[in-house]
């Protein structure tokens, strides 16, 4: 199933910004619930007959006046059919090698325009797509001209993996834009470009970055695997994945009560259907606001 619709666009502040459906991704329900009992996650999001959610992987595209910034790149081309069909990945490109550059097409970018890529994290579903394989099986980056901007505390945990890390990192998603001298590592809070600033937001990784973008007063949160679909917003719904779990939670109270307090614009990384909202708390617990 192509997850539909590939882009959408909308104004934020001086900047028009889409989201960009880099392909569908179904993952274990139980894995991505941690701790909530079945009954209460399916009430959210069903499963199927083997217990896999339908997730998406999206990506943020911001139409900068430095050029087109990209936020994520999706799980790309390199992996084995047998590695896609494990994490239910769904990506093909109907013009390009994945639905990301089909995707960024539509929105009027070739890869060659982008100017900046950021990644919340190097796990594979969020920067497989930052390199591609060729027609003659060469991997190179999807993105020739672009800097590749990247937390280093992420970087170095991404090179020194351990039994349970492992699974997630794989090199080719990286190390070929070291060699091309494309990756920049910064560290911690910072503007990266004028109205652009990470956020770290560390749990699911412990340097993993959200993004916030403010254009005209106007605010928006790349929330990545923070927060990875809006069924989790509800401060205990953490995900199993996450290395550390209860900071996770502490950086959920923080972050989205910023999020309420400055009416951000939430943008949701995984959820299959809804890509971004503003969100309330109702006295018990975070939701979107209706
Ligand atoms: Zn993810």
């Amino acid at each position: 199933m192509t997850l539909e619709p590939l882009v959408q666009t909308r104004q934020l502040g001086r900047w028009r910004i889409h989201a960009i459906q880099a392909g569908g991704q179904k993952l274990d329900g139980g894995a991505m619930f941690g701790v909530v009992p079945k009954n209460l996650w399916e009430r959210r999001i069903p499963a199927d007959e083997r217990n896999r959610i339908q997730l998406g992987m999206r990506c943020l595209l911001i139409e900068h006046e430095i050029g087109p910034i990209l936020i994520d790149t999706g799980a790309g081309n390199k992996e084995n059919q047998k590695f896609y069909e494990i994490y239910g990945i769904e990506n093909t490109g109907k013009t390009g090698p994945t639905q990301l550059e089909d995707a960024l097409g539509q929105a009027g970018v070739k890869p060659e325009d982008v100017v900046m890529v950021i990644n919340s994290h190097l796990h594979f579903d969020h920067a497989g797509g930052n390199t591609m394989k060729d027609e003659n099986g060469a991997v190179r980056s999807s993105f020739p001209n672009a800097r590749y901007v990247i937390q280093r505390g992420e970087y170095d945990w991404a090179t020194h993996t351990n039994e349970r890390t492992a699974a997630s990192y794989f090199a080719p998603n990286f190390e070929p834009l070291r060699a091309s001298g494309q990756m920049e590592l910064i560290e911690g809070d910072r503007e990266i470009v004028a109205g652009i600033h990470s956020v770290k937001t560390p749990g699911h990784t412990p340097h993993h970055q959200g993004l916030v973008l403010e254009s005209n007063g106007e605010r928006a949160f790349y929330l990545a695997d923070l927060v990875p679909t809006a069924a989790h917003l509800p401060l205990p719904w953490i995900m199993g994945y996450d290395v550390e779990p209860l900071v996770t939670l502490e950086t959920k109270r923080r972050i989205l009560k910023r999020a309420v307090d400055e009416d951000w614009l939430v943008i949701f990384e995984h959820d299959a259907t809804t890509a971004w909202a503003r969100i309330a708390h109702d006295g018990k617990s975070y939701g979107i606001r209706a």
